[in-house]
């Protein structure tokens, strides 16, 4: 049976009442003021954020995410799942969101991964998600929180300086007068397949080419007709050039640098001279040379037998063969098996 209370017992419980009632007050007065705090942060933040729940529906996002990504209100995204959202998500991109987001459901902690997004005004955006499982009291995962990290401008950043380190490249590679490789891309080539002709026990060739009198053909007929000379027999040499591992370099001035593999040196030597012919017949006029009065070259070229030889030995030794080529009469070719 009951107890009936005296006044002050009555009194000290109003009293406690109060105070908890005052508890109370103050606990939702402070969970308002830190919803809305959250609000106001979420809402300000531009990055998307999101949250789904355990059977992948929309429960709550911030406005950068539902005016980028969905250019809708978030009425017309919150209760709906990838599938039900279909006018704004591509078909064909849906089942690969749901993919990920089942792989951390069964999986549960963090993801993070790149994909391009369609936004909401036509826009392809380059967005890093990271997402992570939200969890209750006993574990149990709850949802997921994803924050879409807009990439474009860093990522098309990183192209334009691939591509601008590529241009560098090659321009650090090439001749600018006749497009050909330049010494510098001469020295790695060179070296390069000098240790393939080594493993692969294949027969490499090097040869100089040199134009003769060329300083008269600029006396004769001015600088720039002489550029134009040394444009043309670019081209004609590397028109010559049949195979992927046959190389053309101008190694400097009106000298250029002819990497081949051969059979064996009496093809190789056949191979330089019918290139030697077929400058004589471009025809261009050269009265200047001597005995010959259309453009000629001379070279030097050496079969590498013994690819223990340094770069710089084998360069010589095809350098002297040009010489003695200029000195026994030009347009002609001169050749060693080394
Ligand atoms: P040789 O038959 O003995 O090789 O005689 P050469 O006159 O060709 O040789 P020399 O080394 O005396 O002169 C080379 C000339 O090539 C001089 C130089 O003006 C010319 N030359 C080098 N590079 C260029 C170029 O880029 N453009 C033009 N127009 N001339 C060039
Ligand atoms: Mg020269
Ligand atoms: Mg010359």
């Amino acid at each position: 049976m009951k107890k009936n209370l005296t006044y002050e017992q009555l009194e000290a419980k109003v009293t406690l009442l109060e105070k908890k009632l005052k508890q109370s007050d103050r606990l939702i007065n402070t969970s308002v003021k830190d919803y809305h705090f959250l609000q106001t942060l979420g809402n300000t933040i531009p990055t998307p954020i999101y949250f789904k729940d355990a059977q992948g529906i929309y429960r709550s996002c911030n406005d950068s995410f539902a005016d980028i990504i969905f250019g809708v209100s978030k009425d017309q995204i919150m209760n709906h799942s990838l599938f039900d959202l279909a006018q704004y998500i591509p078909a064909e991109l849906a089942p690969g969101y749901y993919a990920k987001d089942q792989y951390l459901f069964e999986n549960p902690g963090k993801q993070v991964y790149q994909a391009s997004v369609n936004c909401a005004d036509g826009l392809v955006r380059i967005y890093v998600f990271h997402k992570a499982t939200v969890h209750d009291k006993k574990n149990n995962v709850v949802g997921i929180v994803g924050v879409m990290l807009d990439v474009t401008e860093l990522e098309n950043q990183k192209l334009a300086l691939q591509e601008k380190s590529q241009q560098l490249e090659v321009h650090s590679e090439t001749d600018p007068l006749t497009g050909l490789h330049n010494r510098r891309k001469f020295n790695d080539i060179f070296a390069n397949n000098l240790s393939i002709a080594k493993r692969q026990t294949r027969l490499l060739n090097f040869a100089i080419i040199d134009v003769d009198n060329f300083k008269n053909y600029n006396d004769t007929y001015g600088h720039v007709a002489g550029d134009n000379a040394l444009i043309l027999l670019s081209r004609f040499l590397q028109k010559r050039l049949l195979r992927a591992d046959d190389y053309i370099f101008r190694l400097g001035g009106e000298e250029f640098g002819l990497l081949f593999y051969s059979d064996d040196e009496v093809s190789a030597r056949e191979f330089a001279n019918n290139i030697r012919q077929g400058v004589e017949s471009l025809a261009i006029d050269h009265i200047q040379n001597e005995n010959h009065e259309l453009l000629t070259i001379s070279l030097g070229i050496v079969t590498i037998k013994h690819k223990t030889k340094s770069i710089s030995t084998i360069y010589e030794q095809a350098d002297n063969l040009m010489y003695r080529a200029k000195n026994s009469g030009r347009n002609r070719i001169l050749s060693l098996v080394i």
